[in-house]
C-alpha cells in the first residue's frame, strides 16, 4: 500500500514527487512513457520561470526530473487505465503494454496535464505529419527556409511564430480576432520579425494539399471574404484539452473537462487530488503547475495524518 501514487511526470507531478519525498511519503510516479515530461519539454524557450531566464523547456524539464531522481523518487512506466475507489483505499489500474498492473494507495494525485486541441477542419487529420503539426519546436526544422503558418493567438501560437521566424523565410500567424491574447512581451518579440505577417479576423476552413500541405483556405469573419494562402506547413496552436478522460467517472469535471479542484488541489472525491494543467485554474503556467505540486502535498499530508 503506497501513501501516494502520482499520475504524470510533468512539472506538477515532479514538483509533487519532490515534496512527497521530503514529507516522508511512500510515493510512486506513474508515467506514460519514460521521461513523459509534459508540455515543457516541447517549449523552445521559457522566459518567465524565476531565476532561469531563457532556459530551454527541455533543459528545465530535465532539471526538474534530475531533482526528483536525486530525491530517489521511484518512477514506473505504465499507462493508467482507471482508478477504483474503495472508501479509504484506492487502486490505480495500469498497463505496461503486456499485462495489467494494480497499485494500492491511500491517495492519488492526478497530474496528467493537457494536450493540444484540434481545429477539426478538412485536411487536418489527413495531412498530420505531412505539414500539419502541433509542435513547432519538434517539427519546425523541417520548414527551414520555407513558408509556415501558425493558427491561434495565445502564448503558444506567438511563441511558435517567433521560433519559426528565426528559421523560415515567411511565417503567417492566423488569428480569428483582431487582437492577440498572448503576453505582451511575446507579441513585442514577434513583431520585431519582418518575415511574420499576421492575418487577422480569419479562420482556417480547409488545409489543402495532395500528399503534403500546400495551402490554407481562410475565411475573414468580419468581411465574409475568402482567401487562399500558400504554405509548406501549418502549426496549430489553438489551446489545450485536459487529459482527464480516464477520470471523469471518479472526479467531478467542469464543462471543458478540467478536474474541479481549488488551490489546495482537493477534488470532490476524497483521497483524489489534481494538480497542474488538468485542474480548473485561471493561469496555466509552469510556475503555477509547480506550485500546485507543493500545495497538493501539503493537503495530502493533512489528509493522511488526520486519519
Ligand atoms: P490559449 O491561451 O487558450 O489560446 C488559444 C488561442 O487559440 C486563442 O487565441 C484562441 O482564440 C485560439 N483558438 C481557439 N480555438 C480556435 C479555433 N477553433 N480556431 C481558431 N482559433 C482558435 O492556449 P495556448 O496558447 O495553447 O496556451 C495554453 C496555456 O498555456 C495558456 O494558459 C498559456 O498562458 C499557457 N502558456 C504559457 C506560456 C508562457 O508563460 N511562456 C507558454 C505557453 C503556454 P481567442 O483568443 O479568440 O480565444
Amino acid at each position: 500500500m503506497y501513501d501516494l501514487i502520482i499520475i504524470g511526470s510533468g512539472p506538477a507531478g515532479l514538483s509533487a514527487s519532490i515534496y512527497a519525498r521530503r514529507a516522508g511519503f511512500d510515493v510512486l510516479v506513474l508515467e506514460k512513457n519514460a521521461m513523459s515530461g509534459g508540455q515543457v519539454l516541447n517549449t523552445y524557450e521559457v522566459d518567465n520561470y524565476p531565476g532561469l531566464p531563457g532556459i530551454s523547456g527541455f533543459d528545465l524539464g530535465m532539471k526538474f526530473r534530475q531533482h526528483a531522481e536525486d530525491m530517489e523518487v521511484p518512477f514506473e512506466t505504465a499507462q493508467v487505465t482507471g482508478i477504483i475507489d474503495e472508501k479509504g483505499a484506492k487502486t490505480v489500474i495500469a498497463t505496461d503494454g503486456k499485462e495489467e498492473k494494480r497499485y494500492e494507495t491511500r491517495a492519488v494525485l492526478i497530474a496528467t496535464g493537457a494536450s493540444h486541441a484540434l481545429l477539426h477542419v478538412p485536411g487536418e487529420d489527413r495531412l498530420t505529419g505531412r505539414g500539419v503539426s502541433y509542435c513547432a519546436t519538434c517539427d519546425g526544422a523541417f520548414f527551414r527556409g520555407k513558408t509556415a503558418a501558425v493558427v491561434g493567438g495565445g502564448d503558444v501560437a506567438v511563441e511558435d511564430a517567433v521560433f519559426l521566424a528565426r528559421i523560415c523565410a515567411k511565417v503567417y500567424l492566423i488569428h480569428r480576432r483582431d487582437s492577440l491574447r498572448a503576453a505582451q512581451s511575446l507579441q513585442d518579440a514577434m513583431f520585431q520579425y519582418s518575415n511574420v505577417e499576421v492575418i487577422w479576423d480569419s479562420v482556417v476552413e480547409e488545409i489543402c494539399g495532395q500528399d503534403q500541405v500546400e495551402a490554407l483556405k481562410l475565411r475573414n469573419l468580419k468581411q465574409e471574404t475568402e482567401q487562399t494562402v500558400e504554405t509548406d506547413g501549418v502549426f496549430i496552436a489553438v489551446g489545450l484539452r485536459p487529459n482527464s478522460e480516464l477520470f471523469r467517472e471518479i472526479v467531478a469535471c467542469d464543462e471543458a473537462g478540467y478536474i474541479i479542484a481549488g488551490e489546495d488541489c482537493t477534488t470532490q472525491t476524497e483521497g483524489i487530488f489534481a494538480a497542474g494543467d488538468v485542474r480548473t485554474k485561471s493561469l496555466r503556467q509552469i510556475v503555477t503547475a509547480v506550485a500546485d505540486g507543493a500545495n497538493a502535498i501539503s493537503a495530502i499530508f493533512t489528509k493522511l495524518h488526520n486519519k
